[in-house]
């Protein structure tokens, strides 16, 4: 590892894991800055303190008393909570009851400000914390607003001369688009919409994430096979031509799981601990969830968990369209997942047509995904995208052996098995296809029939390194990166897309 100075970073996050979370951006904010942490680094964490975030079970304390933000023409009131991710990282919570006292997290029709007024919030937090952090770690459209403040209406504010802006991209599928109006609440209306000869709706629309895109001084996805495929039409979102012009500034670096709390042998909600050492005894957990799912209690038939946000992008309209073939096969199934009522429907339909065989929790439960984790034999993700995807990591670390789709960090983390040279740690299809989805749980279902071909890609799985390790390293590299662009670009016009 190359050698660094201590830096000081902020981390800013919609959704961070203990204390509030709907998907995988929340547990890559709850683990990565305790492996920065642990790298030597002063790093602390931002988010707004949702209703739903219990003040005296996080044993929060004020850290800073009302202060004004600014907002359209206005101000508005916020003040600070400090609680703590582990000793030593700080977490600060945006305090304002009008934006944040509600029973959810996002799908408001004010997203937008509210989101605005986190960001400014934070920034201004700063100045009365006294800290100056030399990186801002934007994360997702919530936040991307910040490198375009820092290199407009912050832009000759000495406090934040020599910070430098890192923009990670969990997921682009997810924007933050709306209207002219937001450019008025963030203050910035006087530098216009962005415009780009490739993309005319920019010109129209304030988009955050193209401007977290557009603006930080680098940008990372959260898989190196994900940083291609967003160059391309096919992935890009639209964003492509955009993301082609900065990809000197793209970089890939793959996710991690927490490997404290991802641990089958200490984990606290599942039946029977276990290790690597000790694998026979994870089926304990098997018949534990058969008999929590009302499955038929039978160790011997290969169950497969689904564990996911019910989206399109997660691969269930082909999985929708297979479903009743793959049921009729000598195998169980059970999802746990939250989205689309659709889907709601879909899997509501299997669960009643296969009692016994298929068992579907509508819900989420953090509690019920360790218990899928540890006591399913096979996992499925069969996304149409994924730019990282933590689902297929965490079951290896559990034994369950992953079956996905080629994409994004499912392809950088799930090699196919190949029974003549024994290589691979799970199984894979390419095409984007329900019988391709077919033929391959069919293979997984044929391999698990051999036991000791089946322990070995089990233990393959538990003991690869999915922690934060080696990203964690790299992460510390890609902000000393935007150090050293911080300098080079202080006017808009260099950037050459900005239309008044
Ligand atoms: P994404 O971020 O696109 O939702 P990831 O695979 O990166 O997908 O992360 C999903 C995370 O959310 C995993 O930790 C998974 O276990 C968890 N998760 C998803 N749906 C549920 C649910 N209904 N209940 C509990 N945990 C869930």
């Amino acid at each position: 590892m190359t050698q660094h100075q201590p830096l000081k970073v902020l981390y800013l996050s919609a959704e961070v894991v203990p204390f509030a979370k709907t998907g995988g951006l929340a547990d890559v904010a709850g683990s990565l800055p305790k492996a920065i942490h642990a790298l030597g680094n002063d790093i602390r964490v931002a988010m707004p303190r949702y209703g739903r975030i219990d003040v005296a079970k996080f044993g929060l304390k004020e850290a800073v008393p009302a202060f004004p933000v600014p907002m359209d023409k206005q101000l508005e009131e916020a003040s600070v909570l400090e609680g703590a991710l582990a000793p030593d990282i700080p977490v600060y919570f945006i305090e304002n009851s009008k934006y944040y006292d509600r029973d959810g997290i996002y799908m408001y029709p004010d997203d937008a400000e509210r989101f605005v007024f986190f960001c400014r919030s934070s920034l201004e937090m700063l100045k009365r914390l006294d800290w100056c952090p030399d990186i801002i770690h934007c994360n997702d459209w919530h936040t991307a607003i910040i490198p375009n403040w820092l290199k407009t209406i912050y832009k000759d504010d000495s406090f934040f001369e020599r910070t430098a802006t890192v923009y990670t991209i969990h997921n682009l599928a997810y924007q933050g688009i709306f209207g002219y109006r937001v450019l008025e609440i963030a203050g910035i209306a006087e530098y216009g919409f962005m415009y780009h000869p490739e993309m005319a709706d920019l010109t129209e629309v304030v988009d955050f994430m193209a401007r977290g895109i557009f603006f930080a001084d680098v940008i990372n996805t959260v898989s190196e096979k994900y940083a291609q495929e967003i160059l391309t039409p096919e992935f890009g979102e639209k964003l492509d031509p955009l993301l082609r012009d900065r990809r000197d500034r793209l970089f890939g670096i793959l996710n991690g799981i927490d490997y404290e709390t991802m641990n089958p042998a200490t984990d606290k909600y599942i039946a029977q601990r276990f290790d690597v050492n000790s694998l026979d005894k994870r089926v304990v957990n098997k018949l534990a969830l058969q008999r929590e799912a009302k499955l038929q209690e039978n160790a011997a038939l290969p169950l497969i968990g689904v564990i996911s946000r019910l989206t399109d992008q997660k691969g269930f309209d082909i999985l929708g369209d297979v479903v009743d073939h793959l049921l009729n096969l000598d195998l169980q199934f059970v999802l746990l997942g939250t989205g689309d009522p659709h889907y709601h429907e879909m899997f509501s339909r299997i669960a009643q047509t296969y009692p016994g065989k298929a068992a579907v929790f509508l819900t989420f439960n953090a509690e019920l995904a360790q218990k899928i984790y540890a006591g399913t034999d096979m996992f499925l993700m069969p996304s149409r995208f994924e730019p990282c995807g933590l689902g297929q990591m965490i079951a290896m670390r559990y034994g369950s052996v992953p079956i996905v789709r080629a994409t994004g960090g499912l392809a950088d983390t799930v090699k196919d098995f190949d029974p003549r040279s024994s290589e691979g740690n799970g199984f894979s299809f390419a095409a984007y296809d329900r019988w391709a989805l077919f033929a391959t749980v069919v293979r997984a279902l044929e391999n698990y029939k051999y036991r000791d071909t089946w322990r070995k890609l089990q233990v393959r799985g538990m003991t690869a390194d999915f922690s934060w390790n080696a990203s964690a390293r790299k992460y510390v590299d890609l902000y000393y990166r935007a150090l050293a662009a911080r300098g080079k670009e202080t006017k808009l016009e260099d950037y050459g897309v900005v239309k008044k």
